[in-house]
């Protein structure tokens, strides 16, 4: 059997029984041609609209802080980086957003940012429950980072329903080259297991070419994934940010970030799948592709607008096209011309 055939009976193993060895990941997605992932897309799209018909999901991304207490080499928003502009939305300004998002066809609302000390627990209890009580019919997503057992606990009793925390890399090893010593991906790992046991609808995820990463690392993501099985999984590229440890470093390119989303897709059928904002920043048709590899949803950003270019995760971020919420016309004429429309349901996932 040639390489070729060989790596094309793993895909085809992959949709049958969802499951690879880490030495069979590694080497599909190390020896990955534009032959198998044309092969590989036209199977996740099956599967896709298998479970979800054409539909694409939308999520109202509030960025309400650029402050963080951490350090990650990788990201603008590190404590380390002075040149960053910081701010934070009050209370006020968190609902008005949600208001206008309701109004657009909004019906989840992301709560997105910096590990803030400034939200206390208490200051997030009182917002989340504000939101609950005034759009009962919206989900409500948290992305804070790592909290507490206890703090996760409140946050769920107060209303919310669903937490973004990407476990960024499986590898200890590969972890550590990507963050301060005081950061682990074993308390990551336990965060959110903690979610997952308080009945969070949990997404994880990781950048695709970050610095060091190998195919071997994504396999042991892949394994973890599968593991966790979580309800959502978002990736996308890493882009390096010129006031960060990682400025000089290559960005993840486009065709493996969209060969994995491919690979999730028949690794979890059901799984609510991102084509992210970093998707549509390294390809102008970015988000679109990412559809077309598997993706399910996306995440027009419903920050005011003074705020969104200064919640700068990498360079270049988009903020100001389509891929704002005001603009929802537009990005769906564009999912419309590839064969797919915007869909204003909560989109929970099938996968509870
Ligand atoms: N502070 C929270 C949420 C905000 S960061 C947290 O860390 O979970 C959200 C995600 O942005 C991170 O999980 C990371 O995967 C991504 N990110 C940060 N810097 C990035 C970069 N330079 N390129 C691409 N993605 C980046
Ligand atoms: Fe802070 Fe999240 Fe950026 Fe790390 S990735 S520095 S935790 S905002």
């Amino acid at each position: 059997m040639n390489t070729e055939t060989y790596l094309k009976s793993l895909i085809d193993r992959l949709e049958q029984t969802r499951a690879l060895s880490r030495e069979e990941w590694a080497s599909l997605i190390r020896g990955r041609t534009p032959g198998l992932s044309e092969y590989l897309f036209e199977r996740a799209r099956t599967i896709r609209i298998r479970h979800y018909g054409r539909d694409i999901y939308i999520r109202g991304l509030i960025e309400f802080t650029s402050w963080c207490r951490n350090d990650c080499y990788y990201c603008g928003l590190r404590k380390s980086n002075h040149g960053a502009d910081r701010y934070r939305l009050t209370k006020e300004e968190i609902l008005s957003c949600c208001e206008n998002g309701y109004h657009l066809g909004f019906r989840t609302f992301v709560l997105q940012g910096g590990e803030d000390c400034w939200y206390t627990d208490e200051y997030m209890e009182d917002l989340i429950s504000s939101i609950r009580r005034a759009w009962p019919d919206c989900a409500i997503t948290l992305s804070l980072g790592e909290k507490s057992y206890e703090s996760y606990r409140r946050f769920a009793l107060a209303g919310a329903d669903r937490y973004l925390l990407r476990h960024e890399t499986f590898d200890e090893a590969h972890y550590r080259k990507l963050h301060p010593p005081r950061m682990s991906a074993a308390h990551r790992q336990q965060c959110l297991r903690d979610l997952k046991e308080l009945g969070y609808q949990t997404g994880t995820g990781f950048m695709v070419g970050s610095p060091y990463q190998t195919p071997e690392n994504l396999a042991d993501d892949m394994l973890f994934i599968k593991n966790l099985n979580p309800q959502m999984v978002g990736i996308g590229p890493f882009i390096p940010h010129h006031g960060t440890p990682f400025a000089g470093k290559p960005a993840g390119t486009l065709e493996l970030t969209l060969f994995l989303l491919g690979l999730i897709r028949l690794m979890l059928p059901r799984v609510l799948l991102p084509a992210t904002t970093a998707l549509g920043t390294i390809a102008p048709d970015g988000r679109e592709r990412g559809i077309l590899a598997g993706a399910n949803v996306v995440m027009p950003n419903l920050s005011p607008v003074r705020v969104r270019e200064k919640y700068l995760l990498y360079d270049n971020k988009l903020c100001t096209g389509d891929e704002a919420a005001e603009s929802l016309a537009q990005l769906d004429a564009r999912m419309a011309a590839v064969g797919y429309r915007l869909v204003t349901a909560r989109g929970d996932s099938l996968n509870i």
